[in-house]
Formats: structure tokens, sequence, C-alpha cells
């Protein structure tokens, strides 16, 4: 039997099958996302799956959205990036699939129990991921079991206050993780200084040598550095994982990242820094095992 797993990004929306138990991908494909409502979003996946051919042998549904969901509704609280508020979700998608169990969870905690089951942090029990695209998202894994706080609502590590009273986060607040350390942030910078085709632009054009585009690379490693460290500073983690776009730019980012993290880090500590082995599949593959 196989199992669906939906990454849902603000940009692209992620789509795997899997074969369950063996966790094996039998088809995967990216759509941008029609930014156009839920309704319009759910019908668009469900068209690419029914497109499979394998839509016979499917026996769940996992969905992971950028933001907080109620596991017991299935409703999406809030999700700043896709203009999501109170949106039920596993309902629309429990019609859709007429029946099929359908299940939310967080984009980030799906990363890291893909990068867990069959990643970058196979084998390890303290951990933390972050996934860097549109917005930046993350998981915990602490003693071995996905970490979900006292509510059940998870970690939020890209609204950590990185720069107190600094710029406006999508969520509201002043100076999250988010608003220094996202690819939109890449984005932003790079439009600034003349740069089209959004954030992966400015990083080829920085490993090209190009000044103005190292400077923006040069800040924003800065910044995702400072955020590591305070993270990693308060869990002692085995390694941090970096998913989403920005954790497949390789070594022109990773290398820096670690000597940044390293420096930042408590007295002398060093905190290993890892690209997600599962790349942009990490989400689904984590939302069809949760
Ligand atoms: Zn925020």
């Amino acid at each position: 039997m196989y199992r669906v797993g939906i990454d849902i990004g603000g940009t692209n929306v992620k789509i795997g099958i899997l074969e369950a138990p063996s966790g094996e991908i039998v088809w995967k494909k990216e759509i941008s996302n029609p930014q156009k409502g839920y309704q319009h979003l759910g019908r668009a996946v469900y068209d690419e799956i029914y497109g499979s051919g394998c839509i016979e042998k499917i026996e769940a549904v996992g969905i992971a959205v950028p933001g907080e969901i109620d596991r017991d509704t299935g409703t999406v609280i809030s999700a700043f990036n896709l203009d999501f508020f109170n949106v039920p979700l596993k309902s629309e998608f429990e019609q859709l699939f007429h029946g099929i169990s359908v299940k939310l969870c967080n984009d980030g905690e799906a990363a890291i129990i893909g990068e867990l089951s069959c990643g970058a942090l196979k084998g390890k029990k303290n951990a933390i991921m972050l996934t860097i695209g549109t917005g930046v998202g993350g998981g915990i894994v602490f003693e071995g079991r996905l970490f979900r706080g006292g509510h059940g609502r998870g970690s939020e590590p890209g609204h950590i206050l990185l720069k107190y009273r600094g710029k406006k986060c999508t969520c509201g607040a002043f100076g999250c993780v988010e608003a220094y350390c996202s690819a939109k942030w890449i984005e932003e910078q790079g439009e600034k200084a003349g740069f089209e085709g959004g954030a992966k632009a400015v990083f080829e054009a920085a490993e090209n040598g190009d000044v103005k585009a190292g400077a923006i690379i040069s800040e924003f490693i800065d910044n995702l550095a400072a955020a590591i460290a305070s993270i990693a500073n308060l869990l002692d983690p085995e390694a941090v994982v970096i998913g989403g776009g920005v954790g497949c730019a390789g070594d022109f980012l990773f290398k820096p990242l670690q000597e940044a993290v390293n420096q930042k880090a408590f007295a002398g500590r060093t905190y290993e820094v890892l690209p997600s082995k599962n790349g942009n599949d990490a989400g689904f593959i984590g939302a069809a095992l949760l």
C-alpha cells in the first residue's frame, strides 16, 4: 500500500507517494502554489495525485503545513506564508480523497522526522532542524523523540527574536529569525541590488564572484550563524540540519556557515551543521511517515 506526503510551501508544493512500510518513493512531483485559497490548492494537488495512477493503492495522506495546526480538529490555525487562518484542511482533503485518513503536521516537524528516519539524522537522539525557504520553520528531536512542547504546538525556531525591535516579520513581531534568515530576505536584498531571479540568482552570482551578491550572502550567513548558535547553545544538539531550498546551497554556504557557528557558539563549543540529506523531499517524506 502507499502513503501520500504533501509539503505545502509558500512558493511550491511538494507531493510524494511512498510505499509503506519501506518508505521508498514511488512517485513525486513539485508544483507551484497557486495561492488562490485552500480549496483551489486541494483540487490542484488531488489532480496531480490522481494523474500518478497510484490513487487506488493509497491508504493514508499526511500534509505538512508551514504554521500552527490543531491536530485534533485537523485545522490550520495560522500559516502566515500561505495566508491560511482557521482553515479546515483535513476535512477538505478527506472529501477530495473520499474518506481516506488525512493527518496534518507542522512542516518543520515533518522535515526532521524525514531526516531522522532516512536522512542526515539517522541514529541521532538530540538534534535540531531548520527549514529555510520562503519562511523559516524547524523542529527538535529530544532523546530520540519529536519534541512537541507543553501544548503540543511544537517549536518555532523561525520566530526567535534575532534582532529585537528589528525588521517586521510575517508573524507580526519584530526582528524574528525568519525576517533575516529566509530565502525571502535574500530575494529582497537581491532586488534592492538589482538582481532578478530570487535567492537562487543571488547565490549563483555570489559563487561567480559578484561583490554585491557576495556581501548579501555574507550578511545572511552571519545572521543565520547567530540564530543557529543561540538555538544550539540552549539544546546542545548532536547536529543542526538545514533543509528547505537554502539547504541545497552546498559547500559554498555550509563551509563559512560552520565556521561562523563555531565562532559564535558558547565558550569554544562546536556544533555540527549539516545539509539535509533528503533535500526538498524531507518534508513530504516526514509527512507521509507521520
Ligand atoms: Zn516572526
